[in-house]
């Protein structure tokens, strides 16, 4: 398995791409920003995206799924409870001044437990809600290896906005606690900005953890 994860679009958003290297098939996560160069890198490794999957429904990680699946076939996958905020794609690119990217029919949806797989990458599906109400983490396993994809929802030394509609700080807390916390100090974990951190860090020193 190689996970890889580079910065995209004007507000850095993490995008991660993890690909199971015999059989060439990948997971892209919060691509749709990055439609260029998540391209290109598939292309460059010879790499298939079987599945587009959003950690949650903002503009810097769920931008351009439309395109991003024109270009790899994969299907496009979100969290139902994040539908309504990907309706609101256009209000989202004014905040930002950029252009709004189109609205698209997505092929499925993200529930809490699902287990997405792709070749044999395995990834296990942790509803995560708080920063957004459909946010979602993402345990990526091989073998006994766990790393943690947190969108959104944990940073390294920090936690995502709860302000933004819909959810309070002790949503987003209780889902870290609950869902995240349980993993190993060990685990590494990916946020959806950032530097990258562990399980361990973050309960010893994260602020929004300690008492
Ligand atoms: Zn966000
Ligand atoms: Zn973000």
């Amino acid at each position: 398995m190689r996970v890889e994860t580079f910065p995209v679009g004007p507000l850095a958003c993490n995008c991660t791409i993890a690909a199971d290297e015999k059989s060439g098939e990948a997971i892209v996560v919060d691509g749709g920003d990055g439609v260029e160069e998540v391209s290109a890198r598939l292309k460059r490794r010879g790499w298939h995206a079987r599945l587009l999957v959003h950690t949650h429904a903002h503009i810097d990680h769920v931008g351009d799924v439309g395109r991003l699946r024109e270009f790899t076939h994969g299907k496009a996958l979100l969290h139902p409870a994040d539908l309504p905020l990907y309706q609101t794609l256009a209000l989202q690119a004014t905040w930002l001044g950029v252009e709004a990217p189109p609205v698209v029919a997505l092929d499925g949806e993200l529930h809490d437990g699902d287990v997405l797989r792709a070749g044999a990458l395995r990834f296990d599906v942790l509803h995560t809600p708080g920063h957004t109400p459909g946010s979602v983490s993402f345990a990526v396993r091989e073998g006994d290896a766990t790393t943690l994809l947190t969108g959104d929802t944990l940073f390294a030394g920090s936690i995502g906005r709860w302000d933004l509609g819909g959810t309070s700080m002790e949503d987003i807390v209780r889902s870290i606690q609950t869902k995240l916390l349980p993993y190993d100090d060990a685990t590494p974990v990916v946020p959806g900005h950032g530097p990258a951190t562990t399980i361990g860090v973050e309960r010893r020193t994260n602020p929004y953890l300690l008492g």
